[in-house]
């Protein structure tokens, strides 16, 4: 049995005025401010109060401002021991807190926790722009920097100089005092923005819509276990005798795909893609032309011509130009290839003497139909294959069979809600990694969308290896009753996906905190997207996807219905992924953009591209969390850039004849190992010998 470990969302505490009282109280009994006792030090969730958070942040900001006068004090001339590497290891204190607060906001949050948010970010805010703006700290490290050749320094060494300075650069210390002043308000404004943006989606996801169905007629077409999860909704909904149905995906998806109920399917879509959108309290639309145009004012301020031109300049890509190239040269195929699919689904309408034309709404359900009479293949049939328990056997064995290193479930480990797994991963000698987080379904405090993070990045101090703390978050279908989880194929490419992300989080290997894990934006989905390629090899399926109920293999029967149907329905998935990366570079690109109305400049801008209406991007602005509050902005076409370089990269395997090829393998182990090293396209063709070829991509999607 697990060890019960109360949920932090029990732990609600007020900052109350006995708190406030006796301070000193409160810090001899926050965690923060003691060295963690847990097993390989990983945060006591147990011990954690609301009210620890603010003084510890509070106190780690204090403590790092103290060690950075301590580099300004010293009098002899500035060097890599006496500067970059001081400066290198500050914040200790700051970094331990702060990610525990916002990854629990992210996956386990409430609204005292959110209050203290909108307190606690401003302040971070302002802190980052203190260091980056410091005039002494930055005559040191560019006097350190433009030294930097004749320093004696290692490749290392080198590399942490140029990114800390580039680091200062592009945090404003060249500007003029007033334009640093114009920063920080520019910036304050955009973290206030994007946490509103962020909280407005929550409740738009979680709370603020239910489709709640009294007519049991209504249900019909759906399975018996989402049934069943919407009558335990109804429950939760305080509506016993009735099926709800909710925004996220496990209850979306498969009432989009199923529900004959075609008014229905309409409600509960359009309860999805308005959401943000709704003129209530919650609506995003203000925000996204503020964020906008602050950005806009950014980019510029920053020398450049407009706030993609600022971002991209650290990427792969180098400019939005060739963003803006790349995409146009999927888009076509892409949107050839969906018509066509389209075309293939309304003759199905027609056939069953529907009056109607598809609508955005219908994709999902016709889809369905579509892939029964072309592969023979629903995805009912497959589900009982894929437990959630035999998909995380899958991600183990995988990285077992690659790099050696095993995973083993450990009750004692801390963890911040009964449903998390804590796992403790370990080299092929025995020796220590890390540890991982397994946080799998969705909660009224979790975000939407699958995420990895890491609540301690690898590090070494003092010459010692400081090992990671990583956590896989995700929203996947609930066990109903008896029956396990059992995950859409979609789902299972996500817990793939994500275990790549925490693969590279474990493996990384870097002297430095700064080029710990550091990569450009549009290589970090490849150590993601590339695992996604293993979960659907027939070699692999055969281990891992095994019937819940009999433990037997999938039959090769329908492991080749699987493989047919690889590109099955890749013109809508490719558009729907590129509409959006198109979307958020026509927010970012254009210098000054203009938007009167929201809804008008999203519609405008995918019509001019020619978007046919039956397909809606992947996120519309009012939800687009990945570029209006995470950190994708002028870069959500990583992903599909970053599909770029999988496919390349898992054919380098495929050609080899040997999915495990034990050499390729300790190859891309050093990629993960080395990727904050270097450039990504020197990091890439180290591994693969070459640069990417896009065609791996098209051939993969079936867009040729
Ligand atoms: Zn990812």
């Amino acid at each position: 049995m697990r060890k019960l470990t109360i949920a932090f969302v029990g732990l609600v505490l007020t900052l109350g005025a006995a708190a406030q009282k006796n301070e000193n109280l409160v810090n001899k009994d926050n965690p923060f401010f003691k060295e963690y006792k847990t097993p390989f030090q990983v945060p006591p969730f147990d011990e954690i109060k609301l009210e620890h958070f603010l003084p510890a942040i509070e106190a780690g900001i204090t403590q790092q401002n103290t060690e950075i006068e301590d580099i300004i004090k010293v009098s002899e001339a500035p060097d890599f021991k006496n500067t970059i590497l001081p400066f290198d290891n500050s914040g200790e204190l700051l970094s331990k807190v702060s990610r525990v607060f916002s990854n629990l906001n992210g996956a386990n949050t409430n609204p005292e926790m959110q209050k203290l948010a909108r307190e606690i970010s401003p302040k971070m805010t302002k802190h980052g722009d203190d260091l980056s703006l410091n005039p002494e700290l930055f005559r040191k490290i560019k006097s350190v920097y433009e030294r930097r050749t004749t320093l004696g320094l290692d490749a290392d060494q080198l590399r942490v100089v140029e990114k800390i300075y580039n680091d200062f650069v592009r945090g404003g210390a060249n500007l003029s005092a007033a334009d640093q002043a114009k920063l920080r308000t520019l910036n304050e404004a955009l973290s206030k923005l994007s946490l509103q943006f962020g909280e407005n989606v929550l409740a738009e996801t979680n709370k603020n819509f239910r489709l709640v169905v009294d007519n049991k007629k209504d249900l019909d077409g759906l399975p018996a276990d989402v049934i069943e999860a919407a009558a335990i909704q109804a429950d939760k909904d305080k509506m016993p005798g009735k099926w709800s149905f909710t925004l996220q995906k496990p209850s979306l998806l498969p009432f989009l795909q199923y529900a004959k109920n075609r008014d229905l399917r309409e409600k509960l879509y359009r309860g999805y893609f308005m959401r943000g959108d709704n003129d209530n309290s919650s609506d995003n639309k203000e925000n996204i032309k503020k964020i906008v145009k602050l950005r806009d004012e950014k980019g510029k301020l920053m020398g450049y011509p407009n706030f993609a031109a600022f971002v991209i300049s650290e990427n792969m890509a180098q400019t939005p130009e060739n963003v803006d190239a790349f995409l146009q040269k999927l888009w076509t195929p892409a949107l050839g290839r969906a018509k066509s699919e389209l075309k293939e689904m309304q003759s199905i309408v027609v056939k069953e003497g529907g009056k109607f034309k598809l609508q955005s709404w219908d994709w999902w359900f016709y889809a369905e139909k579509l892939r029964k009479s072309k592969y023979n293949l629903d995805e009912s049939e497959i589900k009982p294959y894929f437990s959630l328990q035999n998909v995380q056997k899958g991600i183990f064995y995988v990285a077992n069979k690659l790099y050696g290193i095993t995973f083993e479930n450990r009750n004692d480990i801390p963890i911040y809600n009964p449903e998390v797994l804590p796992f403790e991963v370990k080299e092929a000698n025995g020796s220590h990694l890390g540890v991982l987080y397994l946080d799998f379904h969705p909660r009224d405090g979790k975000r939407a969308g699958a995420w990895c993070t890491t609540y301690r990045s690898q590090k070494y101090r003092d010459g010692k290896k400081i090992t990671p703390v990583v956590s896989m978050v995700m929203n996947f279908t609930r066990p109903v009753g008896n029956v396990p989880a059992l995950l859409s194929f979609d789902e299972v490419s996500t817990m793939f996906h994500e275990f790549g992300h925490a693969l590279h989080r474990l493996l990384q290997d870097q002297p430095y905190d700064r080029t710990a894990g550091d990569v450009p934006r549009d290589f970090v989905e490849l150590p993601s997207q590339i695992m996604e390629n293993w979960a659907s090899e027939p070699e692999v399926l055969k281990v891992y996807a095994r019937h819940y109920k009999t433990g037997e293999a999938i039959p090769d029967v329908l492991i080749s219905k699987i493989e047919k149907s690889r590109q099955f329905n890749q013109g809508f998935e490719t558009v729907e992924l590129l509409a959006a990366s198109i979307l958020d570079m026509k927010y970012h690109a254009p210098a000054s953009p203009v938007i009167a109305d929201v809804r008008a400049f999203e519609n405008e801008s995918l019509a001019k591209e020619g978007l046919i209406p039956e397909i809606l991007p992947r996120y519309r602005s009012p939800y687009f969390s990945h570029i209006f509050s995470g950190g994708y902005s002028a870069g959500y076409y990583v992903y599909i850039w970053a599909a770029v370089l999988d496919a390349d990269a898992f054919n380098a395997f495929k050609e080899s004849g040997d999915l495990f090829n034990p050499a390729l393998a300790a190859k891309f182990r050093e990629l993960l190992t080395k990727s904050g090293s270097d450039e990504g396209m020197i990091i890439y063709k180290k591994f693969r010998g070459k640069e990417p070829d896009i065609k791996s991509l098209l051939q993969r999607r079936g867009l040729e």
